[in-house]
């Protein structure tokens, strides 16, 4: 199980390159919160960590199995590249935001899950220009505090 909170200012900042003012909520229940805002969420999967809601809201569960999600990016033909995800929570966790910013910035409906994917892949390479971490430096994500340095260090090389 993936600690969403834990992560919640890499997620920020990362989102911060895309759009500032989009919110990111991480709540312990997708479907009631949708349920308490009179949102309706069509056909998204009620298994799904996260949901994009228009116009500038994307809502992660606080506690994320990645099995599911990655078994669907699996479906949409990423095979070995999921293997990143399945390895590494941050990685997941970016990917997974990257997929629901790609729903509100491209405006693509729930359709386009493969998209999606497709697109958090390759901005996810973009940011690993930026940002210059390696994928097996996984100590580095390890705390809140160690990812203080390394937002540091995307701020100097950006
Ligand atoms: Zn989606």
């Amino acid at each position: 199980m993936i600690d969403t909170p834990k992560y919640q200012a890499l997620l920020e900042n990362i989102k911060n390159q895309y759009d500032k003012h989009i919110t990111i909520k991480i709540v312990n229940d997708i479907n009631q919160f949708c349920k308490q805002h009179g949102v309706n969420i069509g056909n998204h999967s009620p298994f799904s960590p996260a949901i994009a809601l228009k116009p500038r809201t994307i809502v992660i569960a606080s506690q994320i199995d990645k099995d599911s999600p990655i078994e669907r990016i699996e479906r949409c033909g990423f095979k070995n590249i999921v293997e990143q995800l399945r390895i590494n929570d941050v990685d997941f966790l970016i990917h997974l935001l990257l997929h629901e910013l790609a729903h509100l910035l491209n405006n693509w409906p729930q359709e386009h899950e493969c998209d999606c994917d497709k697109w958090a892949f390759e901005e996810m390479r973009k940011l690993k220009q930026i940002v210059k971490y390696d994928l097996n430096d996984l100590e580095i994500y390890d705390t809140a505090n160690s990812f203080l340095i390394r937002s540091k260090k995307w701020r100097k090389t950006k």
